[in-house]
């Protein structure tokens, strides 16, 4: 080894988790290192959230192009030139990628090291010939796409989203194994951008969210073209003079799917090889480091934070979320706790669908005694003013009011869960929503709406009626 550092902290992996305890502890003036063998901003912003997100930007306008002329519009010629979308993509990334970039981290202070980072004892990482003695250790190596074990599968080339972001040619027709965020977000945008696709889901798709929104998003993809199996096994992949050939078993019964390109979205898997995990005593399974609820492994000097760390989602705002507690437990050791119950997620198909803490169907399985307000969109004035007016706006209470959980499927549904992530984080009634003043007309007025839903029954409630007759006598 050439050279020993002896920070308070060091980080292995540049991604959104990372990155964020890295720049915090410099912004204290903690010396700190950080390690990334790869590309700075992780997945999320080389080969996930930032690219599909931008994609489906793009398919987006096709879209609003092709229904143009519902406002009265005529646009004629619509079509992808597809290595054109493929820069805009591109440019996004490398209009974000400077403030992840090494020169900016090496600017806060941080010692940037362009190695793979391993664990050699207890206390030690090694990084090419640095030797690194922490005082306290952050593993954030984030996660990679899973590929399920299905003959044939590694016999020729498939995209993942590692890859699917570098084609410049539309796929003619793309095959998409698993309907879960990724699957269907990737199925949208190839869509909506020419390509004929195809989903295969093994059981259900969009599992985590709540059924009854998630069938509006499905009638959507759907509709526009998408053909989504569900229940079915793949049981083989072929491939032969540009088509691959999916063999797939449904009811009993073999059927098979041809298409020009195959993505794979089945899930994800942590991160963790070659990380000297047993060397430094630090326990794991299938799906990561195993860590409390303070973040911490069963090295008392580590921490393991987003992708990587077992039982938590797959977030980059989890990821934000779980380095902001280990700073102030690092720093400050201050108590922590990470509680899964106020991150929202949300898939950004059109409609979008969003969710914060519990789905009606979670909160029946605790047997809570909840009720549901709701507001459809189609009475939202914005809404029919942009020609939005699909979806709904579910809100679950108490039977008093306090709000434990939030679902929208709609325009713009992944801005709007924040006030209910709020309400929930500030254990708040739906009483308190019922009277902010918000401007006219915007989406927001859905979450209010819904809060007056809620009292809409005790205003027919004979009680309320005559306290309204009495309160006539005083003119
Ligand atoms: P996922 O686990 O959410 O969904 C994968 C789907 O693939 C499931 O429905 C599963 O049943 C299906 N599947 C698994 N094996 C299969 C097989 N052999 N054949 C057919 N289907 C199969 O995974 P994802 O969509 O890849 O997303 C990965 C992670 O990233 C998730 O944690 C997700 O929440 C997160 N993510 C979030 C967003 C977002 O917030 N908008 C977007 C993308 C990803």
């Amino acid at each position: 080894m050439t050279e020993t550092l002896k920070p308070d902290i060091c980080v292995l992996g540049g991604g959104p988790a990372g990155l964020s305890v890295a720049a915090a502890a410099a912004a204290f003036g903690v010396p700190t290192v950080l390690i990334e063998r790869g590309k700075m901003g992780g997945d999320c912003l080389n080969t996930g959230c930032v690219p599909s997100k931008s994609l489906l930007a793009a398919a987006k306008r096709a879209e609003l192009m092709r229904n143009a002329r519902l406002f009265g519009l005529n646009v004629q010629g619509i079509g992808a030139d597809f290595a054109k979308v493929h820069d805009h993509v591109h440019s996004v990334i490398a209009a974000l990628a400077p403030a992840d970039s090494p020169e900016r981290f090496t600017g806060l202070g941080v010692r940037v090291i362009r190695q793979h980072g391993q664990f050699k004892d207890r206390n030690t990482v090694t990084a090419g010939d640095v030797e690194i003695r922490a005082r306290r250790f952050v593993i954030a190596t984030g996660s990679a796409p899973a590929i399920p074990p299905i003959p044939g599968l590694d016999g020729g080339p498939f995209l993942t989203n590692e890859n699917v972001f570098d084609l410049k040619e539309r796929p003619e027709h793309l095959i998409v194994i698993g309907a879960g965020p990724v699957g269907l977000e990737l199925a949208q945008a190839f869509r909506r951008l020419g390509s004929s696709v195809t989903v295969l889901e093994a059981a259900q798709p969009l599992a985590n969210d709540d059924p009854e929104c998630v069938a509006v998003v499905l009638d959507r993809l759907e509709r526009e073209g998408i053909v989504i199996r569900s229940g079915v096994r793949v049981t083989g992949i072929a491939r032969a003079g540009g088509v691959v050939t999916a063999t797939i078993e449904t009811s009993g019964a073999e059927q098979t799917v041809t298409g020009s390109h195959l993505l794979v979205a089945v899930g994800r898997k942590p991160q963790i090889n070659e990380l000297g995990l047993e060397a430094a005593g630090i326990r794991h399974d299938h799906r990561g480091i195993i860590v409390n609820a303070r973040l911490k492994t069963s090295n008392r000097r580590v921490y393991a934070i987003g992708d990587c760390a077992a039982g938590y989602p797959a977030l980059t705002h989890a990821a934000n979320y779980h380095a902001g507690l280990v700073i102030r437990n690092a720093l400050f050791r201050l108590p922590v706790r990470a509680d899964n119950s106020a991150v929202p997620w949300a898939t950004y198909t059109d409609p979008e669908l969003a969710q914060t803490g519990l789905t009606e169907a979670q909160a029946r399985a605790r047997r809570m005694k909840i009720r549901v307000a709701r507001w459809p969109y189609h009475d939202n004035d914005r809404a029919q003013i942009e020609r939005e007016a699909h979806g709904h706006i579910k809100v679950i209470t108490t039977r008093n009011g306090k709000i434990v959980g939030a679902t929208i499927v709609g325009a713009q549904a992944g801005e709007l869960i924040a006030i209910w992530t709020f309400a929930i984080a500030q254990g708040l009634n739906i009483r308190a929503l019922t009277n902010i003043v918000l401007p006219y007309p915007t989406f927001s007025e859905l979450g209010k709406r819904a809060a007056i839903d809620f009292f809409t029954p005790s205003l027919t409630k004979p009680w309320v009626r005559r306290i309204i007759s009495w309160m006539r006598i005083f003119g």
